[in-house]
């Protein structure tokens, strides 16, 4: 810490860590540990001001002052996509945005293995046989890529080419959804092979192709750009 640096207050600290979720600020990281950095750095503002705080874990605040591999403009445009979502959204919402984001970047590390392992060959027997042994072996990767190579493996994710884009909870917990909904990000999915049932326990939310965009924009730190809020009007999806 330079000299004469007041420490950053204790009230200022929580909201900056509350703003992301008590997680890194990076979309496709979310590691639970964070600090609270400078997006301009303090030599230059001499302050702490809210609008320039932002919580990174201890890598990537590392990768944003010291090695420079995350740029200032990436981080402003992740620090206005916070408060873009944490304004429109409720906390289930950012939690369903939050699963697209891992479960799409899982999908895109596990491609890059399987690349890897069989170059250009991709064929479904090698898949199928690169799977299995996978999973036998537990390879090498980190925790979340093993538990999606095992849902493929399980046949739990319905595509091997497509991210997986839904999600299935509680029923009833669309009203919670609505703005998601409303925004045409999310749709309810048809029920899976349901007939003549009597309750229904889950539902499954679906992704929009705007709502794949969407997400894709925010795990990359582009803008959120809400271009539907004029055109689409208020009707509101049959929950
Ligand atoms: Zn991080």
């Amino acid at each position: 810490m330079p000299e004469g640096r007041p420490p950053i207050p204790a009230d200022l600290e929580r909201a900056v860590k509350l703003e992301a979720g008590y997680r890194c600020a990076i979309p496709r990281c979310g590691h639970q540990r964070t600090q609270v950095a400078h997006i301009k750095p303090y030599r230059d503002v001499r302050s702490h001001e809210f609008d320039n705080l932002i919580a990174l874990c201890p890598n990537h605040h590392d990768l944003y002052d010291r090695t420079k591999e995350i740029n200032r403009k990436a981080l402003l445009q992740i620090k206005a996509n916070l408060a873009e979502i944490n304004g429109r959204y409720g906390e289930l919402e950012r939690r369903v945005l939050d699963h697209f984001v891992v479960a799409r970047r899982n999908h895109r590390s596990m491609h890059a293995a399987i690349q890897e392992y069989f170059g250009e060959q991709d064929a479904d027997g090698l898949f199928e046989a690169f799977l299995n042994e996978a999973v036998r072996q537990g390879v090498d990767w980190n925790e979340s890529v093993q538990h999606h190579v095992k849902a493929l493996a399980a046949g739990t994710i319905a595509s091997r080419q497509q991210p997986p884009a839904s999600i299935e909870l509680a029923y009833g917990l669309g009203l919670m959804l609505r703005n998601l909904l409303r925004d045409g990000y999310l749709k309810l999915a048809k029920p899976p092979g349901v007939a003549g049932s009597t309750t229904l326990t889950v539902e499954h939310y679906q992704l929009t192709s705007e709502g794949e965009e969407f997400v894709d924009r925010w795990s990359r730190a582009q803008s959120l750009e809400f271009e539907g809020d004029d055109d689409r009007g208020p009707e509101v999806p049959t929950e």
